[in-house]
C-alpha cells in the first residue's frame, strides 16, 4: 500500500486495478493518504481557500433524478423562482462581503431559456465587473452553452454523478448517460472552466464503480471536482437508504488531488450537514474550496436537495463569518479572490 501511495503521489496516476486495491485496502493507510494530498494542495495553492457565493435561483426541475429532493415528482416542493432584482441583490450583498466569484445554482427549470439567462448575465457581469460567473443549471445544448459563453459566463458545475452506465440508468429513468457526457465534453470544447464530479455512497455503489469514476475524472482534467456524499431524502425513490459517509467522501476527496494535483475542489455543504466538522476535514483531506449561501433566507429551506441541509436559516453576512472561522481553525486562510483554476492565474500575470 505504501508503494502504491507513493507511486499514486509521484506520478499522479494509477492504473484501474491499483486504484481499486488502494480504495479497498486504505484502512490503516489513510492519515498517509491526507497527508500527501495536503502536501500536494499546498504545493500550488498555499494554505489559500477560495470562496464562491452561492445562489440558488430556481428549485423548479423538469428532471427526476431518484437521488435528489427537487425531482419533478416531489410535489411537497415548495417551488420558487427569484427574480433578476433579487439575483442582483444577493450578488450586490455578497460583493459586498467580498465575494468574487458567483455560482448560480437550478433545478432545470424551462423558464430560464437562454434570453433570461443572457440578459441576466449580462447584468451580473455591468455591475460586477471583475467577479467570475459559475453556472450550475444542468444539461443543455452546445448552442445554448456557446451563447452562453459568449454573454460572460466563466464556469459550468455538471457532475458526471456516476461513471459507471448501469448505475447511472438506474438512477436516472429518463435521461442518458451519453449525453450528460458529450455535455461536459461540449462544455470542454467550448474552453469554459468545467466541474465534474460525483456522488459518495449511492445505493449499491461498488468501489469498482468508484475507482471508474475517478479514473474519469483523471481523463477529463476538468478545472473543478464536486464530490460529495449521497444524503437520502425521505420524499424520494431512495429515501429509505443509508447516507454516504465522511471518511469515505475524503478518501475520494484525498486521491482526487493526487490525480489532479492542481484541482479546485470543493468541500461540500454535504460534508457539513452529515458531520459538523465535516467541511474542516475535508480541507485536511485537499480541498481547497468552499461555497457559502448568498440566496434570500426566505427560500433557503426551499432548495432541499437532501435531507436536513445545514445554513438554512443563516444570512449571507454569517454564512461568511462562519465559514472563515472553519477555515482558521482548520489551519488555512480565506482568500476571496476569483480563485481561477492555477494554470490561469498564471496566464493572467502576461495580460
Ligand atoms: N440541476 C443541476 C444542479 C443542481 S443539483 C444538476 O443536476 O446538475 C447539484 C448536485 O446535487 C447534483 O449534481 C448532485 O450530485 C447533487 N445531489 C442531488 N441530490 C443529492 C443527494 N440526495 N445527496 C447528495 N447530493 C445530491
Ligand atoms: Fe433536477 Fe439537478 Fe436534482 Fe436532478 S440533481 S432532479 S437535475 S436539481
Amino acid at each position: 500500500m505504501k508503494n502504491l501511495l507513493n507511486k499514486l503521489r509521484d506520478n499522479n496516476y494509477l492504473s484501474y486495478d491499483e486504484l481499486l486495491k488502494v480504495i479497498e485496502n486504505i484502512d490503516g493507510y489513510k492519515d498517509i493518504l491526507f497527508q500527501y494530498a495536503v502536501d500536494l494542495r499546498k504545493k500550488y495553492y498555499g494554505t489559500d481557500v477560495y470562496m464562491r457565493g452561492l445562489i440558488e435561483f430556481s428549485n423548479y426541475c423538469s428532471k427526476n433524478c431518484k437521488y435528489c429532493g427537487l425531482r419533478r415528482d416531489n410535489k411537497k416542493v415548495k417551488r420558487y423562482r427569484l427574480s433578476t432584482e433579487e439575483i442582483l441583490d444577493c450578488c450586490k450583498e455578497g460583493y459586498r462581503l467580498g465575494y468574487r466569484t458567483f455560482v448560480l445554482q437550478s433545478g432545470e427549470d424551462p423558464y430560464f431559456d437562454d434570453e433570461k439567462l443572457i440578459s441576466l448575465v449580462k447584468k451580473i457581469k455591468k455591475n460586477f465587473n471583475e467577479a467570475a460567473i459559475t453556472l450550475s443549471i444542468g444539461e443543455r445544448s452546445f448552442e445554448s452553452y456557446k451563447k452562453l459563453k459568449n454573454a460572460g459566463v466563466d464556469r459550468y458545475l455538471l457532475r458526471h454523478e456516476t461513471a459507471s452506465e448501469y448505475l447511472y440508468k438506474s438512477l436516472h429513468k429518463d435521461m442518458s448517460f451519453s449525453n450528460r457526457r458529450k455535455c461536459i465534453k461540449d462544455l470542454k470544447d467550448l474552453n469554459y472552466q468545467v466541474g465534474a464530479g460525483f456522488m459518495v455512497g449511492l445505493p449499491n455503489q461498488t468501489n469498482k464503480d468508484l475507482a471508474r469514476d475517478l479514473l474519469f475524472l483523471k481523463g477529463l482534467e476538468p478545472e473543478m471536482v464536486g464530490i460529495g456524499p449521497f444524503i437520502s431524502h425521505p420524499d424520494t425513490p431512495l429515501g429509505e437508504f443509508e447516507n454516504g459517509t465522511v471518511e469515505k467522501t475524503r478518501i475520494m476527496l484525498a486521491l482526487t488531488r493526487l490525480l489532479l494535483p492542481k484541482v479546485l475542489l470543493p468541500s461540500t455543504t454535504a460534508l457539513g450537514t452529515l458531520d459538523n466538522l465535516g467541511r474542516e476535514k475535508a480541507l485536511k483531506s485537499g480541498a481547497n474550496v468552499v461555497m457559502p449561501n448568498l440566496s434570500p433566507t426566505s427560500v433557503r429551506k426551499d432548495y432541499e436537495i437532501y435531507k436536513d441541509k445545514i445554513c438554512t436559516g443563516d444570512e449571507a453576512a454569517h454564512c461568511r463569518k462562519c465559514i472563515e472561522g472553519r477555515i482558521n481553525s482548520a489551519g488555512y486562510k480565506v482568500n476571496m479572490d476569483r480563485g481561477d483554476h492555477i494554470s490561469l492565474q498564471k496566464f493572467k500575470k502576461y495580460i
